[in-house]
Order: C-alpha cells, then sequence, then structure tokens
C-alpha cells in the first residue's frame, strides 16, 4: 500500500469536491444522490460487470468522505453500496445480484441494513429475531425488533441480520451468534416501522422496526444459513470503515468554516487564529483528521485485497480514531466561532450532536476499545 494517492484517487477526489461544493450543507439529498449516481460515484465499490466501478471500498470511501468535507454527506451510501451491495455481491445467489446488484450500483435502488436491538444493542450475539422455516412451503418467517435502523423509509428493502430457530448454538443465553441475512422489501406485510424522534438534523431517519411472522420466498436468505460470522463481517468491515469517511469529512468540513473564520475574525489587533490558543487547537485536530485517514486508506486496502481479518482490527481502528477526531474537530470549530458557533447561519451546532454518531454507531467508542484490548493486546474480558 502507498502512503500517496495514486492519480487516479487524486481525479476523482477532484471531480466529488466539485460536484460537493456544487450542493454544499443546504443540499438536496434527492437532488445530490441522483446526480452523483450519475456520476457512477454510489456504485464505484461493485463489480462493473451488474454496473458498478469494479473498484473498492477505498474509492466509495473516498466520495464519502469528499462529500462531507463539503457538508453534504451521504448518509445510506454507508448502507446500501457499503454493506448491502458487498454482501450480495459476496455472498448472494446470481438471481439476487441480478435483482439487486444494477440498481444498487445506479443508485436508483437503496437498501438498508438492520442489526441493532432493544435488548441487545452493543452486544449483537444476543440479538433474538428469529427466523423459522414453513416446513411446507420451505418460506422464511421473521418475527423479532429493530431499532435505530437509518432510511428505512425510502429504502427498497431492508438487509435483516436475524438467526436461524433450529441452529444448535443460537440461544440468546449462550451468547453466540449464527446470523442469518434476509432482504425484505420495504412494503411486506407484517414489517412495519415507527420513526424515532432523534435530536438529529439530518435527511436520513431512524426507525423501530418490528417483524411480525414476516413471511419471505426461500430465496430472501443471502448466502449460506450456516456460513456464521464471515458474512456478516463482510459487510460490517466496510460499514466501519465508511462511517470513518463519513467522520473525516464532517471533521474537514467543520474545521475548514474554522479556519476561514480565524483568518478574518479580529477582536484585537491580529486575527484570532494569530492566537495560539485558538489556531493550536486546530492545527491539532487537523493533525488527527489526517492520521484517522492513514488508518482509513490502510483499512481499506486491507478490505480490498482480501485480508478480511487484517481489515477487520483496521477498520475498527480507523472508526474509533476517525470519531474522535470528528468529535474534536467539531467542538473546537464551534468554540473558534464563539457565538456564531451556535447560529444556525454557520451551520456547525448542529454539527455538535452529529459528530456524537461516529462515536456511537455502527460500534461504540468502547467497543472498539474493547476489541483492540481483547483481540490484538490479549488481555482478559470483563463481560
Ligand atoms: C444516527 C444513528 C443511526 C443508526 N443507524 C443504524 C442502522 O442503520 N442500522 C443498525 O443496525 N443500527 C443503527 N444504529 C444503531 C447503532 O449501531 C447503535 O446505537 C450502537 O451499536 C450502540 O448500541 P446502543 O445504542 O444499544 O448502545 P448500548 O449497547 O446500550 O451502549 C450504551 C453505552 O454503553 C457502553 N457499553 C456497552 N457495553 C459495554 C462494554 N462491554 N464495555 C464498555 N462499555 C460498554 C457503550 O459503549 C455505550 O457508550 C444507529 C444509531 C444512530 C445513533
Amino acid at each position: 500500500m502507498s502512503t500517496t494517492e495514486t492519480e487516479e484517487h487524486k481525479a476523482l477526489r477532484t471531480a466529488v469536491a466539485a460536484l460537493g461544493k456544487r450542493h454544499g450543507r443546504e443540499f438536496d439529498r434527492e437532488t445530490l444522490w441522483s446526480e452523483a449516481a450519475k456520476l457512477g460515484y454510489l456504485g464505484v465499490n461493485l463489480p462493473e460487470a451488474y454496473g458498478g466501478g469494479g473498484g473498492g471500498i477505498a474509492e466509495l470511501s473516498l466520495v464519502l468522505e469528499e462529500l462531507g468535507a463539503a457538508g453534504c454527506p451521504l448518509l445510506m451510501m454507508v448502507v446500501s453500496p457499503a454493506i448491502c451491495g458487498t454482501v450480495i455481491a459476496r455472498f448472494g445467489t446470481d438471481t439476487q445480484k441480478q435483482h439487486w446488484l444494477p440498481g444498487l450500483a445506479e443508485g436508483t435502488r437503496t437498501m438498508a441494513f438492520g442489526i441493532t436491538e432493544p435488548d441487545a444493542g452493543s452486544n449483537s450475539h444476543r440479538i433474538t429475531t428469529t427466523a423459522r422455516r414453513d416446513p411446507d412451503t420451505g418460506d422464511w418467517l421473521l418475527t423479532g425488533r429493530k431499532v435505530f435502523i437509518s432510511g428505512v423509509d425510502t429504502a427498497d428493502a431492508t438487509l435483516i441480520v436475524a438467526r436461524t430457530e433450529t441452529a444448535s448454538d443460537t440461544n440468546p443465553r449462550t451468547g453466540r451468534l449464527k446470523p442469518c441475512l434476509f432482504i425484505v422489501p420495504r412494503d411486506t406485510p407484517g414489517f412495519q416501522r415507527r420513526q424515532i424522534d432523534m435530536e438529529l438534523t439530518a435527511v436520513e431517519k431512524q426507525f423501530e422496526l418490528t417483524l411480525d411472522d414476516v413471511r419471505l420466498p426461500a430465496d430472501a436468505l443471502v448466502g449460506d444459513e450456516d456460513a456464521g460470522l464471515l458474512q456478516l463481517f463482510a459487510g460490517l468491515n466496510p460499514e466501519r470503515i465508511m462511517t470513518a469517511a463519513f467522520a473525516i469529512g464532517m471533521g474537514r468540513h467543520a474545521l475548514t468554516q474554522a479556519i476561514a473564520y480565524a483568518r478574518d475574525r479580529t477582536v484585537w489587533d491580529t486575527p484570532i487564529g494569530a492566537h495560539q490558543a485558538i489556531a493550536h487547537p486546530l492545527a491539532q485536530a487537523h493533525i488527527d483528521l489526517e492520521l484517522a485517514r492513514l488508518m482509513m486508506q490502510k483499512a481499506a486496502h486491507l478490505y480490498d485485497t482480501g485480508d478480511d481479518a487484517g481489515a477487520g482490527e483496521a477498520a475498527n481502528m480507523a472508526k474509533y480514531a476517525a470519531g474522535e477526531a470528528c468529535v474534536k474537530a467539531v467542538d473546537q470549530a464551534v468554540h473558534t466561532l464563539g457565538g456564531n458557533g451556535l447560529t444556525r447561519e454557520f451551520g456547525l451546532a448542529s454539527l455538535i450532536t452529529a459528530s456524537r454518531v461516529a462515536r456511537i454507531a455502527p460500534v461504540s467508542r468502547e467497543m472498539i476499545l474493547n476489541y483492540v484490548s481483547h483481540q490484538t493486546l490479549g488481555l482478559p474480558k470483563s463481560y
């Protein structure tokens, strides 16, 4: 892996930045989504055979970072092409690939992703959404609840993580999970959603989902019923890398505004940016974002070259570093603007809440520290 960007990546970055600049933070999600889709940015990671760009998560994360840096991140990129597109491309049947990938690659169709449950939260091994087979028809029947699932109202379907009723090691009390992934079209009978009242200024909404004996055809199952965690992490590692991109983009966006303000705003004899109490935290925030991006690029490179195990550790570290860098950058940006940091005109105050998402989701700061403590450092577990 080279630590300098290729000419292709530089060109892609410049082109996406120009698109983002045209839309800015007052962007209309539908318009930006369809423009980005037409330019091939949303399916840049998906196979060419299905209309994608034939690239990887390296390219997709670059696109999301640049849109975020321009103030117009597309959160559903984390879910639709990165998780769902990847999982279907790697493990779907030919029929599933033909049915879903061209639309996901073109951005004309989207898919949400649901793993989080009210009584499981960070402990996905405890999920209880259960899939059982109808012995007469071979159909699947899904029952359970999900929470905080983004974009279900606009997505054509949701990729739901469940456990099968019959597998011997799927008892929630044992804590071991053998996940199965099911495509649930939005208007399937028994699949209900309730919007959660979030204190977030974002175009994408979060939903609580109820699955009440949702009947799905046998081919709604993506991949192998017995494959276990491998298939799930094929989607979760890209999700972490993309969340890092989302966070780095937001951090850059906040920092850019703070730097411009600090260069101009003068309340004594020099602009406030000349005071080191203002300049140094901005410089630190920039360094933290750059370091996080390096780890994100490493994670994307490992993932795209097929090193799932290496990518797992790097994706966690990248998500952690980017989430922390984003929270700090936004905090310092708001502070740099003084009272203007809290006005709607400058649009930074709403990022205080938005930046916290990258610390919580899709896996919290503490769960990543747990992962590194146990998996990397070999320390014992407390839970
Ligand atoms: C805006 C937004 C969008 C989201 N979109 C989606 C989506 O599209 N699909 C989806 O499936 N989910 C989504 N989520 C859910 C998200 O992944 C979860 O919120 C996240 O995994 C944390 O779970 P929880 O909220 O239940 O927190 P909890 O698991 O209840 O954790 C609460 C706190 O306890 C800490 N904690 C828990 N266990 C430990 C431990 N062992 N050691 C130390 N600390 C611990 C956590 O770090 C956290 O700080 C979204 C969340 C948000 C906020």
